[in-house]
């Protein structure tokens, strides 16, 4: 009996410590499991709501869930947290979900933002018509915002072309533009320089411009408004702008910018005679002694150079008879005042174009040769520093060709006599090939030297030619 009791006490002790090592297992298991609520948003946690929208729910689940055992059953979930649309402002919207006496959260943001640009609204003045020259004026325009109100002042506005553009952006970032054609009559123009917007012109004393045409997209002629501005100097080879350009009242200016390139001339080259070669080259007339020296050159047949003058009105016809009996007749210069023709550019072109004038008007033929007054070498134009250096590179630029001499007859010098005449231009013929001699007809002496000359020469073997772009020029070092 006894032992049948210890049996009996033996077998509940056993069945307690299997009770109680099952429950620390299910302790035990119930920690790993970590079991909590898990949600399941639907649509993003953080999210933006327009101003003025109402907000709509999107819904969110919730299960139990652990690491052992997993997801277990769909847990009840309560909303709560206003989101008002119409009003600015960051909104939490939170949803819970109880579990093992538990409360679990989670949380959508939501932002209601500003999303509405201003609006801009354009008036406009009934039977209002400028002219572009007279300029816009604005006819009005406001711009209200659904948030900020009026932000008219801020108006950023732009007028370009025919067009005028109206643009604001409100506090929240939202940027509203429209745009406005103004009603103009006579329209925006458009300027076209005659002849393109690059001109290649060969360089010469004066350049007339082109000119242009200006219009609007009407075909209204605008042309008397255009102004033209950017000198050319067509004696100076080079690069140049000439800007045309119409501004209206309000200061809205239209331009074109012409370019313009001065070309110089290409001078041919000289030819070296191969025979000894004398070029006679009177200067300074024609005057008293011309006819006498021209008939003296007719009873020889030869033929000669002259650069010939304006001074003695008497004896312009010698230029012609010169011409018409096959000498060469070239520009000396219309006053052969050194103070007046060295100068300026200016005035001596204006002194060459007169005397070529004369030659023209004698000859019937424009001529491209010329001798400096003085020489291209002369130190006489110093008052002017630089003048000769000028216009040498201009006058080849125009085409003129200029000679000097190599061979000084010294007959406006100290030799006053033809016997010296004579002698100063055998001895500067002495070992050249050949002589680009210096006299001046309106010396009577020089002329009487002519005759003995032109034997000297014959019986010396020289032939006599006369100056041509193609003949040698004897070009001096300039001085000045
Ligand atoms: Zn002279």
């Amino acid at each position: 009996m006894k032992r049948e009791r210890k049996t009996k006490k033996r077998g509940i002790l056993r069945w307690l410590l299997a009770l109680y090592a099952m429950l620390l297992l299910a302790a035990l298991l119930f920690v790993i499991d970590g079991r909590h609520v898990r949600f399941y948003l639907n649509g993003p946690a953080e999210t933006e709501l327009a101003l003025g929208s109402a907000y709509e729910e999107q819904g969110c689940r919730a299960v139990s869930a652990g690491r052992l055992f997993g997801e277990g059953r769909e847990l009840a979930v309560t909303a709560s947290g206003e989101v008002d649309g119409e009003t600015l402002g960051d909104y939490a919207r939170a949803y819970t979900a109880r579990w093992l006496f538990q409360d679990y959260r989670a949380v959508r943001t939501v932002h209601v933002v500003d999303r509405t640009p201003p609006e801009i609204v354009l008036q406009t003045r009934l039977g209002y018509a400028p002219s572009w020259l007279e300029g816009y004026e604005e006819e009005g325009f406001t711009a209200i915002d659904n948030v900020d109100g009026d932000l008219t002042d801020r108006v950023e506005r732009l007028e370009h072309g025919e067009n005028v553009d109206y643009i604001v952006t409100d506090a929240a970032g939202n940027t509203a533009a429209v745009s406005r054609r103004i009603p103009y009559s006579v329209g925006r123009p458009t300027i076209e320089p005659t002849g393109g917007e690059n001109l290649e012109i060969p360089a010469a004393f004066s350049f007339t411009d082109p000119g242009f045409t200006a219009a609007d997209a009407k075909g209204h002629d605008l042309s008397a408004f255009v102004t033209a501005e950017g000198g050319v100097d067509p004696t100076r080879p080079g690069r140049y702008e000439r800007v045309y350009a119409i501004t209206n009242r309000v200061g809205d200016t239209i331009s074109v910018t012409r370019q313009i390139d001065v070309v110089p001339a290409v001078l041919p080259e000289a030819v070296i005679p191969e025979e000894k070669t004398i070029y006679l080259t009177f200067d300074d007339g024609p005057g008293p002694y011309t006819g006498q020296l021209l008939d003296v050159l007719k009873e020889y047949g030869v033929k000669a150079t002259f650069f010939v003058t304006c001074r003695y009105p008497d004896f312009f016809d010698m230029v012609g008879r010169a011409y018409r009996e096959g000498h060469t007749v070239g520009v000396h210069s219309a006053s052969h005042n050194y103070y007046e023709i060295y100068a300026s550019e200016e005035a001596f072109y204006e002194d060459f174009r007169r005397c070529e004038e004369l030659v023209y008007k004698q000859t019937g033929q424009h001529t491209t040769l010329f001798r400096f007054p003085g020489g291209s070498s002369n130190t006489v134009s110093s008052f002017n520093e630089g003048i000769m250096t000028r216009l040498t590179a201009s006058m080849n630029a125009m085409g003129y060709q200029y000679f000097d001499w190599n061979v000084d007859s010294d007959d406006a010098g100290k030799t006053h006599t033809s016997w010296g005449v004579l002698k100063n231009i055998q001895d500067g013929c002495e070992g050249k090939d050949y002589c680009l001699v210096l006299q001046h007809d309106v010396k009577d002496y020089s002329v009487a030297a002519l005759r003995d000359l032109i034997l000297w020469a014959r019986e010396n073997g020289y032939s006599f030619e006369t100056l041509s772009m193609t003949a040698p020029t004897a070009h001096h070092p300039l001085a000045n």
